[in-house]
């Protein structure tokens, strides 16, 4: 079966997924979306509000930011695969809690398995941990570790992960605005570098 058809798949399940109880209060489900084939995956903490409407990652304020980035360093949103360690929205966004994230993981899990994708980007504190631990590779925050490549293997799979910002919260402050602007431009590099190896 196609990489495509497989994500679908994982898309359909989402969809009508009840697995655990954010089912009751969400609009929407948000799956993921991007490029079957993509070299990078990126990926956030759980929908917001504008996603719960849409059904699609990253379509609010961060969303626009994030695409910004994306365009700073030569890619566009179809570029890559975009979704978020959660697949359905906490109520008034709280943080996702380890049940729910144990719960919805083997959901981006089987999302990785099908891209196979050279770089993981994650972006924030929660998908940054979640990869870290996925990949038995210690996690200390996300200042400490954003802007810098870890090598890591993920299901049988030598990924290179790379944890920044998460753009909602680099939004408001200018300092975390030009941290994660600069981690995108770092990033540039190795997606380079990469592409020539
Ligand atoms: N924040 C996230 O972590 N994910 C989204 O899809 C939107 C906002």
């Amino acid at each position: 079966m196609s990489r495509e058809k497989l994500l679908d798949e994982v898309a359909a399940e989402v969809t009508i997924c009840t697995r655990c109880p954010l089912w009751k209060t969400r609009k929407k489900a948000v799956p993921g979306e991007g490029n079957p084939k993509a070299i990078a995956m990126l990926i956030g903490e759980a929908p917001g509000v504008s996603e719960d409407l849409e059904g699609r990652p990253f379509v609010g304020a961060a969303g626009r930011f994030l695409e910004a980035l994306l365009s700073e360093i030569g890619f566009s949103r179809g570029d890559v695969f975009i979704c978020n360690v959660l697949k359905c929205r906490p109520p008034r966004n709280r943080p996702p809690k380890p049940e729910e994230v144990q719960t919805c993981t083997p959901y981006l899990n089987r999302q990785i398995q099908i891209i196979k994708p050279k770089f993981i980007i994650t972006l924030g504190n929660y998908s940054t941990a979640y990869i870290f631990s996925k990949a038995h590779v210690p996690y200390t925050s996300i200042t400490a570790v954003h802007g810098k490549v870890h090598e890591a293997n993920l299901h049988g799979m030598r990924i290179a992960v790379f944890p920044t910002l998460h753009p909602a919260a680099a939004l408001y402050s200018a300092k975390y605005k030009e941290q994660i602007a600069r981690d995108f431009q770092l990033l540039k590099v190795k997606l380079e570098k990469r592409k020539m190896s």
